[in-house]
């Protein structure tokens, strides 16, 4: 049993054994995890609007209530 949510931080999947967080974009949906070494990195794997732009378009339905 592992608690993603816990207290502890995981050190980051890139390797740098830096304490991970999760990002989440504009809209506050969850993206991945990064490090403060790394998320730069994999920001750039993303389009910039969707951390700045909380009415991106999305290619995805979304659910909202
Ligand atoms: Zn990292």
């Amino acid at each position: 049993m592992s608690n993603l949510f816990g207290p502890i931080s995981r050190p980051c999947d890139c390797g740098s054994e830096e304490p991970r967080y999760p990002l989440y974009d504009a809209r506050g949906i969850f993206c991945t995890y990064v490090c403060d070494k790394c998320e730069k990195k994999v920001k750039s794997r993303y389009r910039p609007e969707i951390f700045e732009d909380g009415n991106y378009q999305c290619d995805e339905p979304i659910d909202e209530d």
